[in-house]
């Protein structure tokens, strides 16, 4: 349904990417109209579009924020999972390579992420939100200013396609536009104070590209082989995401110093200089699709909303809080923050004053989570841009990395890991008495001296038939999987 042109509309969400739709869903429930204001025509199925260069790039849904975009568009990640996408349980599901060592995979599931291309995560997300009664989509169109005055924003001035230019008045404006929001310009130019900003940037480069599985993706797991940012080197790391399709998304990532490139005859010796040639292996028996897509635009960048006392106006996701991608939290944290956003809406008036600042300030939690997180390694990465980590970071960073090595054996130390890092938890449970023990205590087992391979997986490697019958993960605690020398 098109919006009632030149009517007042409650709230205005400016962009329709992922944060824009999940900021609608939000607030649908709480009356009045939610129109969404998207520069691009958005399309009907789950295909590229324009406006989303990241969609050519890994990207996991971690279980914080596929439970958050389930709480708010109840049936979307049953459509997601018919639609072809993968839900893999966390830790046992993924062969990963953390600076501590190999990851052992005969624990239970802690966890789970959603594997899927991000066109078809949009896509759901979309459908979803924009069937809520309530909500429309504005296409075709963007802000150019923003309308009201220092002490309250009450709306937008938009440009059509045709160029005529119309004014959108509303309670309350979310600016969604990710990371190229000019919403600093626009709050300035109503003479608002430059809002404080926060950059550290590891000079991450992402080269990623689609590649035929040679297998059955169904319960095939996510392969990932991290940076160890103690190293005095550029920090290389690499990821295979079985997605929709019978397709593995492929992105690997170098920072400064040691960035992948375009070249597609490179790809695949990238991948086998990093710290485990296991993912060039795999590689090396799968067919690509279509060629080698670059992303450099990755710092991490925090403006932080929270601290201006703004009425009548918030940011949502990449354009309040953009995160390095590695650490695959931007969706998430986004996901919360609109979750927040609607909890807070719940016997709250969006029109009254204080409401905007409260709301920034609960959207803040969950992306300052995942800031610090992503902080935590990319400060200590060499020829790292901004801030430098002082005593406590090194201090928090050491700990982390004994976490991290006692991970590899330790199943209570997995579990606190794992629930950070899916933003199902607070960081606060890093230093509950039984983690903090398990690290003084160290690795119970050696490492492992390469990665625990199913059969099946195995069999790819060596060129073989995969058994026919997926094999079941063996007994806690029992002996791994065939370890593989990688
Ligand atoms: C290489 C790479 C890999 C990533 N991997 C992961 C991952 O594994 N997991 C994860 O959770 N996150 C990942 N991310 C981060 C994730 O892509 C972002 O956090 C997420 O896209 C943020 O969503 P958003 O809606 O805030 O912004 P966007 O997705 O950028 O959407 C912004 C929307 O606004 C529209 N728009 C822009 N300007 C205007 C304007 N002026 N007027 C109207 N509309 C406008 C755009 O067309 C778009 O629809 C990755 C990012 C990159 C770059």
């Amino acid at each position: 349904m098109a919006p009632n042109r030149g009517a007042r509309h409650r709230v205005l969400v400016l962009g329709g990417g992922l944060s824009g739709t999940l900021a609608a869903a939000a607030l649908a429930p709480h009356g009045g109209s939610v129109v969404i204001v998207e520069r691009h025509t958005l399309p009907q199925t789950p295909k590229p579009r324009r406006g989303l260069p990241q969609a050519r790039h890994a990207h996991m849904l971690w279980s914080g924020g596929a439970d958050a975009i389930e709480s708010l568009l109840p049936g979307t990640l049953e459509m997601l999972l018919h639609a072809g996408a993968h839900r893999i349980s966390i830790p046992n599901g993924m062969i990963s390579l953390s600076p501590g060592g190999w990851y052992r995979r005969c624990w239970p599931e802690a966890q789970y992420l959603i594997s899927a291309g991000r066109d078809l995560v949009d896509w759901a997300v979309r459908s979803q939100a924009l069937a809520r009664p309530g909500v429309h989509l504005l296409s075709a169109a963007e802000p150019v200013r923003l309308l009201g005055t220092r002490a309250r924003i009450t709306g937008a001035v938009v440009r059509h396609r045709d160029g005529v230019e119309e004014a959108l008045e509303a309670d309350l404006v979310i600016d969604a536009t990710g990371r190229s929001s000019r919403a600093p310009q626009w709050l300035a130019e109503l003479g608002i104070p430059a809002v404080p900003e926060t950059v550290v940037d590891a000079g991450v480069t992402y080269a990623s590209r689609r590649y035929k599985a040679p297998v059955d993706t169904a319960g095939w797991p996510v392969i990932n082989v991290q940076a160890d940012a103690r190293l005095p080197m550029a920090g290389t790391a690499g990821t295979i995401l079985p997605i929709e399709g019978g397709e593995w998304m492929v992105s690997l990532s170098g920072t400064r110093g040691g960035e992948p490139t375009s070249d597609e005859t490179q790809f695949a010796a990238f991948a086998r200089r990093l710290r485990s040639p296991l993912i060039a292996e795999y590689l090396a028996r799968a067919e690509p699709r279509g060629p080698v897509t670059i992303a450099r635009n990755t710092a991490n960048r925090r403006r932080h909303y929270e601290k201006a006392r703004l009425n009548g106006f918030i940011a949502l996701g990449d354009s309040s809080t953009a995160l390095n991608p590695l650490y695959g939290h931007g969706m998430s944290a986004a996901a919360q923050g609109a979750l927040a956003l609607r909890d807070l809406c719940t016997g709250g008036n969006i029109a009254a004053k204080g409401f905007a600042r409260r709301a920034q300030h609960a959207i803040a939690r969950p992306a300052a989570a995942a800031w610090l997180l992503a902080l935590g390694q990319d400060a200590a990465f060499p020829h790292a841009v901004g801030k430098k980590p002082g005593f406590a970071d090194r201090l928090a960073a050491g700990y982390i990395n004994r976490l991290i090595t006692t991970a590899c054996s330790d199943f209570t130390v997995v579990e606190a890991l794992t629930d950070v890092m899916t933003l199902q938890a607070r960081a606060t449970v890093l230093a509950h008495p039984q983690v903090l023990l398990a690290a003084i205590r160290g690795p119970r087992l050696p490492p492992l001296g390469g990665p625990a391979l199913t059969p099946a997986e195995e069999a790819v490697l060596l060129g073989r038939p995969a058994p026919t019958r997926p094999a079941t993960a063996p007994p806690l605690g029992g002996p791994e999987w065939g370890e593989v020398s990688r």
